[in-house]
């Protein structure tokens, strides 16, 4: 039994390796296990983050942003500063939105260096095989820690070990590297090419991230058929295989924490369920996780304090979009209902829908 750690966070991912940066500088002894063989890889996501004053605008509650998103110039791939939706009969709404595309694998290896130099240990082919209150176990060994940190995305396994509530709802997506040469614009494609989400084309420095999410109660195929017609329809052509992962569309669990245990990013729901976007509240919610770990352990805070803060920062944004997304579904059924209503929303709505605020008044 290895007592080496105060903290064992399974995956490093924004969430993890968040978690760990903060729970570390606060003087913890944090171990991660990573079941990958190298950090970031293979990427699994459409690469695209919103420029900080994009993510206050959707979070202003949330507290002390600028050093959480303080991201290196050289992590920028391509700045993007508009997004279009396109209807099922590709009209096209331009929302102003600012962000910008980066490398998902350096990305995430940025974060796990950041915590590295705070003082985490990280253990990379790691996989978890169990976790029960106060211990995890991988195929080579099992720890004792005082905390238990699941940042191991859609399908957690430590929320089943500790007892938490898992995504009740997710819905698979796929994404590849197109080659060629793209307007700095996001495009968003909504209608029968994919039912319940969307695809999109995200333009990077040399290409562009394409990709298809697909909800399963509206569709009917497989969701690597619907990225082969879009890629048809789109006219893209892309280098590699592409990569699938499911994203959870419901908003958060019900309960994120126990007495010695806390999930945190995906494995907590933590996802805007207007856009499957979840890098940004993964940061945020970490930096909460891991300021109240190293609290917990010198001070005797109890955990709850995780739950409670995030809830009053992110918390009504993200029910926000679970709320629209909830109306939106109702139009998702038919092209022609989608379209109207898409149309009668126009670009400002669709704005403040992206950005999590009700589309009404
Ligand atoms: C196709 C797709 C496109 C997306 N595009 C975007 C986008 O453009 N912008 C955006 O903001 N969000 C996007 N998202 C969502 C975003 O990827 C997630 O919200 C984000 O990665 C959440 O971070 P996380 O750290 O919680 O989880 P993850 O990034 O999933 O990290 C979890 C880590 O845990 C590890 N792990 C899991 N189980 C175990 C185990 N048993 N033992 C050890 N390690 C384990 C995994 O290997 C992984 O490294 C997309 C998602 C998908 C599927």
């Amino acid at each position: 039994m290895n007592t080496d750690f105060d903290v064992v966070i399974v995956g490093s991912g924004p969430a993890g390796s968040s978690t760990a940066e903060h729970a570390a500088l606060g003087g913890a002894r944090v171990l991660v296990l990573e079941r990958k063989k190298v950090i970031g890889e293979p990427v699994a996501c459409g690469e695209y983050m919103p420029h900080l004053d994009e993510i206050k605008a959707s979070f202003p509650r949330a507290e002390d942003l600028d050093p959480v998103f303080d991201i290196p110039s050289s992590l920028i791939s391509r700045e993007i500063d508009l997004i279009r939706i396109l209807s099922p009969s590709a009209h096209g709404f331009d929302v102003p939105f600012r962000g910008y595309t980066t490398d998902r694998d350096r990305f995430d290896k940025y974060l796990a260096s950041k915590a590295v130099k705070a003082g985490a240990v990280i253990r990379t082919s790691s996989q978890v095989t169990s976790v029960k209150e106060g211990e995890v176990s991988t195929r080579d060994e099992t720890y004792r820690a005082k905390v238990i940190v699941g940042a191991d995305g859609p399908i957690s396994k430590v929320a089943m070990g500790l007892g938490l509530p898992r995504n009740p709802e997710m819905y698979p997506a796929v994404t590849s590297q197109a080659v060629g040469d793209f307007e700095p614009i996001m495009e968003m494609h909504f209608g029968g090419l994919a039912p319940g989400a969307y695809a999109w084309v995200l333009p990077k420095k040399n290409g562009a991230n394409v990709g298809v999410g697909v909800a399963p109660n509206f569709s009917g195929g497989r969701v690597g058929d619907y990225f082969q017609d879009f890629l048809r329809m789109r006219k893209l052509e892309v280098k590699g295989r592409p990569i699938g992962k499911y994203v959870p569309s419901n908003g958060p669990v019900s309960r994120t924490f126990t007495s010695s245990g806390l999930l945190v990013g995906d494995a907590a729901g933590h996802v805007m369920a207007v856009n499957g976007g979840g890098i940004p509240i993964a940061m945020i919610c970490g930096r909460i996780a891991g300021r109240t770990v190293a609290d917990h352990l010198k001070n005797g805070v109890p955990l709850s304090q995780y739950e409670e803060s995030w809830r009053r920062q992110i918390y009504k944004p993200l029910r926000t979009a679970v709320h629209t997304k909830m109306l939106a579904s109702l139009f998702f059924g038919g092209p022609r209902r989608l379209e109207f209503s898409m149309r009668f929303l126009g670009e400002r709505r669709m704005g403040n829908i992206l950005r999590c605020r009700p589309s009404f008044p």
